[in-house]
């Protein structure tokens, strides 16, 4: 097979980002915008040793699983992988995945409960991050790239951030405020960052600088308000002057009202600040932690909560456990977890600032034996020091494990069963319909005491 060759490809699996596979001289082909049962004809763009990518010049059959994608940049934008197939296929493609992964990375043969879908397929975000273009309209990243996909709706926000970004597109364009270029690293405007506390429905707006501070916030603050009313509860800068591609900075200035905006999850009300992670998609977090908090049996139990972000998923647990312990890195979501505690009257629980593997250590050299640990870690899973700790150590009879990466999730279930934690049920959520991530929680139960 060469570069621009053009052949027709039968589409029958699809890969982990979300691309249609199909299999060509013993190679797999990847293309974008396709599914299986699909016939296409491909163009071959790039050939690997093992496998190529390829893209569709023609659509010879479609698969039964095909629909008319609802969103005019779908082929350009890199957020959604998933708008040209029904739902029920794409739960039954995120569901293969995260089995795949269990069977071939962590060599389980389980297979995993039944997937819990979305109710909500559209407009289910709570936050969102646009890269502000040259002209001063918002918009995405392109797939794998840096180039900004003007729109000025995406079918995964809430319709009000649409209106938010128009204004704050146009106060930029009024008011000839200059907007970061990542080439010279000039320019102050980088990102327009929202969220929206879905149950209260408070709003925040940040507006992400290259820079110290903003003129024209006073007007920024009216344009705001004359879209969104008294939901605005919160109007910030977060400062970024690095030349990097994170989009946040370490530090926020309140321009106008609250430092936060508050939330209800799971009962309990939670205090959103811009630096604290909060699960962007609420109603599927609430399933989330019911569904961790079945595995997790902690009535009486002293829980540990590693990887804790504000606090959220222990807090729901605080009635029933004992006692609950979080653990969490950056410490404004350590200062709202606690305050999160505070104002919802919870007396049992404790947060630490401090990397989980280190604090898991110092715990337990403290001789902490936690009944069950829960750890919710980034894409990258937990470290095998971190393990060796949960499992040598503090041996709790049950270990819930909340991935945002089924790959890390596995390779961790393989390292814990060496310890004798056995991965007893799994079972993916989908928190983000329409794109290739999924979220899967799994219950790991001590098979052998270690005490
Ligand atoms: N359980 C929370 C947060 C999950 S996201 C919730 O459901 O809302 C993962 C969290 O891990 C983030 O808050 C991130 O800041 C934190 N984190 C990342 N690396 C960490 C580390 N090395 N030690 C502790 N926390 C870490």
């Amino acid at each position: 097979m060469n570069k621009n060759d053009e052949i027709i490809l039968k589409i029958d699996g699809t890969s982990s980002d979300g691309y249609g596979v199909g299999r060509h001289e013993g190679m797999a082909v990847f293309v974008p915008l396709t599914t299986e049962g699909d016939t296409v004809r491909t163009k071959i763009l790039k050939v690997k040793k093992s496998f190529a990518y390829g893209k569709m010049t023609e659509l010879i059959e479609p698969s039964m699983d095909r629909k008319s994608p609802d969103c005019d940049v779908f082929a350009q934008c890199g957020g959604c992988v998933y708008r040209h197939i029904n739902y029920q296929k794409e739960c039954e493609i995120k569901s293969k995945k995260v089995e795949n992964n269990i069977c071939r990375i962590g060599g389980y043969d389980l297979s995993p409960q039944p997937i819990i879908s979305a109710e909500r397929i559209c407009r289910y975000r709570n936050k969102a991050q646009f890269p502000v273009s040259a002209s001063g309209n918002t918009g995405f990243y392109a797939v794998h790239s840096h180039r900004i996909i003007e729109s000025d709706k995406c079918l995964l926000q809430p319709e009000i951030f649409d209106k938010l970004c128009a204004t704050i597109g146009d106060w930029i364009k009024t008011y000839n405020i200059s907007v970061y270029d990542e080439n010279n690293h000039k320019g102050l405007i980088r990102h327009i960052y929202l969220r929206i506390a879905e149950k209260t429905q408070e709003i925040m707006v940040v507006i992400i600088i290259n820079g110290d501070s903003l003129n024209y916030s006073k007007e920024l603050v009216d344009a705001c308000i004359s879209v969104a009313g008294d939901k605005i509860k919160s109007i910030q800068i977060n400062i970024n002057k690095k030349d990097t591609n994170v989009i946040l900075g370490d530090k926020c200035k309140t321009l106008w009202g609250s430092d936060f905006i508050t939330d209800i999850l799971c009962d309990v009300k939670i205090r959103i600040s811009p630096l604290s992670f909060y699960q962007v998609n609420r109603d599927m977090a609430e399933k989330l932690y019911q569904k961790a908090a079945e595995y997790a049996e902690c009535d009486n139990k002293t829980v540990l909560d590693l990887y804790c972000g504000a606090g959220t998923i222990g807090l729901g647990l605080a009635k029933r456990a004992k006692k609950i312990i979080g653990v969490e890195i950056i410490p404004d979501a350590i200062e709202d977890a606690k305050i999160n505690a505070a104002n919802n009257g919870i007396e049992n629980a404790e947060f630490i600032c401090m990397d989980a593997a280190a604090a898991a250590k110092e715990l337990a050299a403290r001789k902490l034996r936690p009944d069950v640990v829960i750890v919710d870690p980034p894409r990258k899973g937990c470290s095998s020091d971190l393990l060796s700790t949960i499992a040598s150590d503090f041996s709790p009879e049950r270990l819930v494990y909340v991935s945002c990466d089924s790959a890390t999730l596995a390779r961790d279930s393989a390292i814990l069963r060496d310890y004798g934690y056995i991965l007893t049920e799994y079972t993916p959520v989908d928190m983000f319909p329409s794109t290739a991530h999924i979220e899967t929680v799994a219950l790991l139960v001590r098979t052998v005491s270690t005490i």
